[in-house]
């Protein structure tokens, strides 16, 4: 049991008397209220009003005070970073919208991040920081195997974010931030799920009793280079053939588009085009949701999950979200679709930075008092 234990169940709102951590850590109430007092006197922790009795007396409601560090995460795109500094709840107090061009490589792109967020903290001590990228991020938080991130394969982003802060870090990829971003937005019911982004690039997220499941190098729950009839002998970016990834990407459907004359450049064009209702959009995402649901049958047969939750652009389009749910309620084991939720993401924009809120909470944020447990 540790301060960073007690301080994430409480952020996370699994936590909010003495009597939920006292059940949840398995420790008698008197060593938890030690505990708890120890972080109530450090500020850490505040009491405020009464919660639900379970019979007996009233519990006094737990919640992390605001303090005066900071939390800073980015999240990185190809093409835009969304930045922000958040309280020691991981709630954002300001967020920064910035042009980047991840293609420039890792230096210039984590230099300018660094001075962006240095603005937004306005001088206050840094608790933890948080960065999220486009690409499968290794558990020594390098990029490993990105055909889109020029100059980033091998560096370890974490080695030099921990020369600009002498604080607790997280790198991770986009996919799984957002997954845990979904998971402080909907709350603790929501254990057991699969979190697909769907936008440029294909990625996914496995999240197994509240815990992402990073497997064990730290790269689980791709989904994107999973061979599927429809790919042909395409060539994927991977070196392989026929992969999901070179049908259902935004990427590959930009390209499918444009094949068939429709003059776009982007997913963002795709997205627009889809609301107005092109036809040759809409059968090309109708068919790349498809295909898409039929490599998540395997994963949901497998896992069991309580929801499949698409985030990314390409989640914005009904046709597409549609197509996939269709193919999962089709061929998946009915018991396991029974009560499945899938849908589109409600984090929105802010679900990557929430998500490293999140993960820097629970790995514990750097606690600039002395004397804690
Ligand atoms: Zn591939």
């Amino acid at each position: 049991m540790s301060a960073a234990q007690i301080m994430g169940l409480v952020a996370s709102g699994r936590a909010t008397s003495r009597a939920d951590l006292s059940r949840l850590l398995g420790l008698a109430p008197s060593t938890v209220s030690a505990h708890v007092q120890e972080l109530l006197d450090a500020g850490l922790l505040e009491e405020s009003g009464e919660g639900r009795s379970r019979g007996g007396r009233r519990p006094r409601l737990l919640s992390v005070r605001a303090g005066d560090g900071v939390i800073l995460a980015a999240d990185l795109g190809g093409h835009h970073a969304r930045i922000a500094a958040m309280d020691r709840a991981g709630r954002p107090e300001a967020i920064q919208d910035l042009e980047i061009d991840i293609t420039a490589g890792p230096e210039p792109v984590l230099a300018r991040i660094a001075d962006a967020l240095a603005e937004l903290s306005t001088g206050r001590p840094v608790l933890g920081m948080g960065i999220g990228l486009p690409g499968p991020v290794d558990s020594d938080g390098a990029v490993v195997g990105s055909s889109r991130m020029h100059g980033w394969n091998g560096f370890s982003v974490r080695r030099r974010l921990a020369e600009y802060y002498q604080a607790p870090l997280v790198v991770d990829n986009d996919a799984n931030l957002m997954a845990m971003g979904e998971a402080v937005v909907r709350g603790p019911e929501l254990r057991d799920f699969v979190f697909v982004k769907a936008g440029t690039g294909l990625g996914a997220a496995l999240v197994n009793d509240g815990r992402l499941h990073r497997g064990a190098r730290g790269v689980a729950g791709d989904v994107s280079h999973n061979r599927v009839p429809a790919g042909g002998d395409r060539p994927c970016n991977c070196g392989n053939l026929g992969c999901l990834e070179t049908i259902s990407s935004g990427a590959a459907l930009v390209d499918a588009v444009r094949a068939d004359g429709v003059d776009i450049a982007t997913t963002a064009d795709l997205v627009r085009l889809a609301r107005d209702g092109n036809p040759t959009v809409n059968t090309t995402l109708r068919f790349a949701g498809r295909q898409l649901g039929e490599v998540l049958v395997t994963i949901v047969n497998f896992f069991n999950p309580q929801a499949v939750i698409l985030g990314g652009a390409l989640a914005t389009c009904d046709l597409f979200v549609a197509a996939a749910r269709g193919a999962l309620y089709e061929r998946c084991l009915p018991l396991t679709t029974q009560e499945l939720e899938i849908g589109e993401s409600v984090a929105g924009p802010d679900a990557g930075l929430l998500g490293i809120g999140r993960l820097l909470i629970d790995q514990g944020l750097a606690v600039p008092v002395r004397n804690l447990p």
